[in-house]
């Protein structure tokens, strides 16, 4: 059995989103907690995360877990700086996921 933990995979990082159209804020989180419901926006004052962007998301998370306890996917907090960053955000129905590879960001020259 091959052991894919060893980082070169992806790491899942919790982000929260200013949704307000002009507003581009974004911020990593630990994790995504009920608690965060109603947070407000730093730059614009509205929520940066609704009841219903909670309740959506939670089911995201979920399986986010489920493929780090199978070693598909790096926890953030541990993960080797050239692992790809998986950031998902859920708004109005819609989920986003971002991929991004930093080694992307290095030129190659
Ligand atoms: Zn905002």
């Amino acid at each position: 059995m091959t052991d894919t933990r060893d980082n070169g995979g992806a790491a899942f990082q919790p982000t929260l989103q200013c949704d307000t159209a002009g507003c581009d804020h974004v911020q990593n989180v630990a994790d995504i907690t009920e608690d965060m419901i109603g947070t407000p926006c730093p730059k614009c004052g509205a929520s940066l995360l609704t009841k219903e962007d909670f309740e959506a998301s939670r089911n995201i998370f979920a399986m986010a877990k489920i493929l780090e306890a199978m070693g598909m996917m790096a926890d953030p907090a541990t993960a080797d700086e050239n692992s790809v960053r998986m950031s998902v955000h859920h708004h109005n129905g819609d989920t986003t996921i971002k991929i991004s590879d930093p080694k992307a960001d290095r030129g190659s020259s």
